[in-house]
């Protein structure tokens, strides 16, 4: 392998590696370089293990452009199809980890969060994909009804009526007692 294809390789591997382990209950970039450097201990001696914790901490506090991309639009759709077009305009970040981007590093896992002052959603990425779209509607009723607990009344009611109009919403998260943790 040339030095350009085992730093691309590395990269995919934290990205992973990041992903799989926040879906577990979080990580730091230590937890992140050790994992790595279990699985792959020839990969981590070629690449260099400063590095590679330096990679982590950089993967760790980013956000993903493609998933990013995909939400925003998904963000679009929704507000015409489900909103009536309500919403301002929110800027839709898919991150890595939701409690730097909220300004709480090292806080509990967090799946999403709204910053109603930036008018921005910050959305954790998550290997399980497909959960994704139910997320964000999550997020874009608390963008409507101005709340971040789900314990809020307005919020309750704003996903019974996205659930009513067949928006895809998952009832778990409608009942679930916190918006911390993974879904
Ligand atoms: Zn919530």
């Amino acid at each position: 392998m040339t030095q350009i294809e085992i730093n691309e390789a590395m990269k995919q591997i934290v990205r992973d590696t990041t992903v799989e382990i926040m879906d577990c209950g979080g990580t730091y970039p230590k937890d992140t370089r050790d994992a790595v450097a279990e699985e792959f201990p020839e990969l981590t001696e070629a690449f260099g293990v400063d590095r590679l914790l330096a990679l982590c901490k950089v993967v760790l506090e980013s956000s993903d452009p493609t998933e990013s991309v995909r939400l925003q639009k998904l963000f679009q759709i929704y507000n015409a199809e489900y909103f009536a077009e309500q919403l301002r305009h929110y800027s839709v970040l898919a991150v890595y980890d939701v409690c730097h981007w909220q300004g709480n590093p090292g806080g509990d896992v967090t799946s999403g969060h709204t910053d109603h002052a930036r008018s921005r959603i910050f959305i954790g990425m998550t290997k399980h994909r497909a959960a994704l779209p139910s997320l964000l509607l999550h997020h874009m009723a608390h963008a409507l009804t101005a709340t971040s607990y789900p314990n809020d009344e307005q919020w309750i009611a704003e996903m019974q009526r996205l659930r009513d109009l067949g928006a895809p919403v998952d009832g778990a998260l409608i009942s679930s007692p916190s918006c911390m943790g993974l879904m």
